[in-house]
């Protein structure tokens, strides 16, 4: 079964095409700028890279370019739109309804909508790629993946905020989650690398890319997240905040004449690594300007570090103990310096570095990088969102989507 895995963005589609349940990637591609006056589409095939340039108006304008792309007799991998059998979606809401992938059906894209109002950036984008597929591949049957369904699992007392009870009952205002997709496949990976039952597993997964969150998994279950309501909540990231007491909100915008609209950018879009070092939110940056003296990118590093070691505690405590420690995405797969400071002092614990086997872990690579001999397993394991979600489009279509093979 051919599967395309798409993630649309606000102005981008991004994608990749499966042959399942090989779970191998033909093809893929990034399209972005559409919308804008010249958009552009670098698409991958056998490690050569082609990029075409021109005018995309809309999603439904750019999933033909993507289909057409993968058509390509020499670039592509299908010859007719007919031979891709389901489409597979990254969706970053289900709201409190989804807490697994599902078929999209009319009722579900009206749910998808409906959580609009709580990822207003992210799902609107979602919800027309959808519609793009439905009408240029009307033959193929679409599944939606929810960044927040990993989650659904968090107990009611680790999800509640302690503001007003009516909140949550008129607004839903409560504790998501998010990224739960590459929780999800680390925690997957993390039981196959440790040859052990997941069920009998207690994980602290570490997601530290350009967003960040960890997740305390118990017995391959979600019991706790660091990102919340929205993803702002948390771990310092590349321009966000994570957690600040929020009084400060209300006092920045009487010093500095800012709306709440205004102060909600300023956490978001310039704070984190960016707003603490003053140098960028890119990791290899703030680490070259640390390693060159700068005492704010120093500083940076020490905040970023320090939040996570917290939430490390935390989840200690929250699972009751812990068999290992998980590492993912750009930072965590990339950064043998942040491991490193991450980890430092938490011997206490049962965590200890193999100092040699960290630092030489970088790359797509998976690795156990603990001291031998150590209690608690420290793994790097490069997350795969779009394996996982070409995965549940193959089950959840040869189940339910009449796929007659
Ligand atoms: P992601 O959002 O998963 O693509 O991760 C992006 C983050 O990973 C950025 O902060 C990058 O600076 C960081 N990153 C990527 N490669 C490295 C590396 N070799 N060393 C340190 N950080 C890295």
């Amino acid at each position: 079964m051919k599967v395309l895995v798409l993630n649309c963005g606000s102005s981008s589609i991004r994608y990749k095409l499966f042959d399942m349940p090989e779970g191998q990637a033909s093809t893929g591609g990034l399209l972005e700028r559409i919308g804008e006056s010249s958009s552009v589409l670098r698409h991958t095939s056998a490690g050569r890279e082609v990029r075409r340039e021109g005018r995309v108006p809309d999603h439904k304008e750019g999933l033909s370019w993507v289909v057409r792309a993968l058509m390509d007799p020499e670039h592509g991998a299908i010859r007719e739109p007919s031979e891709i059998d389901a489409v597979g979606h990254r969706v970053v809401h289900g709201g409190v309804r989804f807490t697994g992938s599902v078929l999209v059906t009319p009722e579900v894209l009206e749910a998808i909508r409906e959580f609009s109002t709580l990822a207003p950036l992210h799902n609107p984008p979602n919800l027309i790629g959808i519609e793009a597929a439905g009408d240029l591949l009307p033959h193929a049957p679409q599944v939606a993946v929810f960044d927040t369904a990993f989650h659904g699992t968090m107990p009611r007392y680790a999800y509640l905020y302690a503001i007003p009870y009516e909140y949550y009952e008129k607004y839903h205002i409560r504790r998501y989650g998010f990224h739960g997709t590459s929780h999800r496949y680390v925690t997957l990976r993390a039981a196959q690398i440790l040859g052990r039952p997941l069920e009998e597993l207690r994980l602290i997964t570490c997601h530290l890319g350009n967003g960040c969150s960890m997740a305390a998994v118990k017995g391959g279950r979600s019991v706790d997240t660091s990102m919340g309501f929205t993803p702002l909540e948390g771990l310092v990231m590349g321009t966000r905040s994570g957690d600040v007491d929020p009084a400060i909100i209300p006092f920045l915008g009487r010093r500095e004449g800012l709306s709440a609209d205004e102060v909600e950018k300023v956490l978001n879009r310039r704070s984190g690594l960016l707003g603490l070092s003053g140098i960028s939110n890119d990791m290899r940056e703030v680490e070259r300007a640390a390693e060159g003296g700068d005492e704010r990118a120093k500083l940076a590093l020490e905040v970023f570090a320090y939040r996570v070691k917290k939430y490390i505690g935390a989840y200690i405590a929250v699972l009751g103990g812990l068999d290992a420690l998980v590492f993912t995405a750009g930072i965590g797969e990339n950064s043998y310096r942040m491991r490193e400071r991450i980890c430092e002092g938490l011997e206490v614990f049962g965590i200890a570095l193999d100092h040699r086997r960290n630092r030489r872990t970088v790359g797509r690579r998976e690795e156990d990088i603990s001291r031998e001999g150590s209690p608690v397993r420290v793994l790097v394991v490069p997350t795969d969102e779009e394996l996982l979600i070409a995965e549940d489009t193959f089950d959840i279509v040869t189940k339910e989507g009449g796929w007659k093979g």
